[in-house]
């Protein structure tokens, strides 16, 4: 698509806007990935080779594979019970949960006892997953939103979550001459999206002491997971990981990002055709799941938490085991575990109850 083009939600947006005023960054993003009509998270297959971007699960079997033995481990950390929910939010393609299985065939008794509960509201991305997971021997089911997800009384749970909390939308202030604003976006003369205010008059947030003129601060609710990891820890022991690219702040910046076909570009380019997405802040997360009387391990590097269960030593068996594919394994772990790439942009936080004892890698 040409995008000097309007897509049709910046046309819908765009008319909004003229209508009854700017609209809020949050209110933007939201609607770029959760419009039930135009959204990219409603509609897209994003995730790929030929799509739009490409995870960790896609770069290397090991990941989803290492995530598998991790939630074996964390059961039997929970002293084994008999059942035991495996939720997985944002699963993509299906495919680290396809390899996490295979990997967890070493603890029978695990897959014994597990549900898988995939909580995805991507129509298109939920029948990827299907068929990445029909041949599946473990019983597995969708939801279309966490909130749906029961709390069962005495039921042990476990979450996973790769490259999730970056896709909840964000509020973005700005310090300027007249003060703190909240960041928008309105229309040009032309009628094109354009960033703007959105609201005047809004308290200096308390964290941001040395911002300058000019400067962004971020905030992401991510109150409403903490909420529901709550209230399925007060049903059972509860065990969560997250891993995602983040900070841990406060911090200054703008981190709003658009990405399509693997390139940036600029986030009011092509709503709802791009994927929008904003970096983590891992301590305003693990306070939001503190305040709900919740255990935090972490956040730790990505290469921290994955060299710590096992990755070079499983690539060196895979690759021993195959050795056409080693040069491309090895190079898929090194991505995975760069110093100054994904190793250490990406971190993995860990959530529990307090029951549970600390989570392994974090
Ligand atoms: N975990 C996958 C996909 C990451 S992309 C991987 O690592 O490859 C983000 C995923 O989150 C997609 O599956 C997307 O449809 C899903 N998603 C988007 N908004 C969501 C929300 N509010 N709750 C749960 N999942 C969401």
């Amino acid at each position: 698509m040409n995008t000097t083009e309007p897509t049709p939600l910046a046309r819908a947006l765009a008319a909004r806007i003229s209508r009854d005023g700017p609209i809020s960054v949050r209110a933007y993003m939201d609607a770029c990935l959760n419009d039930p009509e135009h959204g990219y998270y409603r509609t897209r297959r994003a995730i790929g080779a030929k799509e739009d971007f490409v995870t960790a699960p896609e770069i290397s079997q090991v990941f989803g594979e290492l995530i598998g033995l991790w939630a074996a481990v964390v059961w039997q950390q929970m002293g084994s019970p008999a059942r035991v929910r495996l939720v997985e939010l944002g699963p993509g393609r299906g495919t680290l949960m396809a390899d996490a299985l295979r990997a967890a065939q070493k603890v029978p008794a695990f897959l014994a006892a597990a549900e898988i509960v995939l909580v995805e509201p991507n129509a298109e991305l939920e029948a990827v997953q299907r068929k990445t997971l029909a041949e599946q021997s473990v019983p597995v089911r969708w939801v279309g939103e966490l909130a749906a997800l029961e709390a069962v009384p005495g039921g042990a749970t476990i979450v996973i979550a790769n490259e999730v909390l970056d896709v909840l939308p964000i509020t973005q202030l700005q310090r300027t001459e007249s003060g703190w604003v909240e960041r928008g976006v309105g229309v040009n003369d032309a009628g094109r999206l354009v960033f703007g205010v959105a609201a005047h008059g809004i308290a200096a947030p308390s964290d941001a002491g040395s911002a300058r003129l000019g400067d962004i601060v971020e905030r992401r609710s991510t109150a409403e997971i903490a909420g529901k990891l709550a209230q399925l820890a007060a049903a059972g022991p509860l065990a969560a990981l997250f891993i995602d690219y983040g900070y841990e702040g406060p911090a200054v910046g703008d981190t709003l990002q658009a990405v399509r076909a693997q390139h940036y570009e600029d986030p009011l380019a092509s709503p709802g055709v791009a994927d929008l997405t904003a970096h983590v802040d891992f301590t305003a997360f693990a306070a939001d799941a503190r305040a709900q009387g919740l255990a935090v391990d972490g956040p730790v590097p990505q290469a921290t938490f994955l060299g710590s269960l096992g990755i070079v030593e499983r690539t060196s068996r895979l690759m021993a085991a195959n050795p056409t594919n080693a040069a491309g394994l090895e190079a898929a772990t090194a991505r995975l575990t760069a110093p100054t790439g994904m190793g250490t942009l990406f971190k993995a936080i860990g959530v529990r109850s307090e029951g549970v004892p600390r989570l392994p890698g974090l």
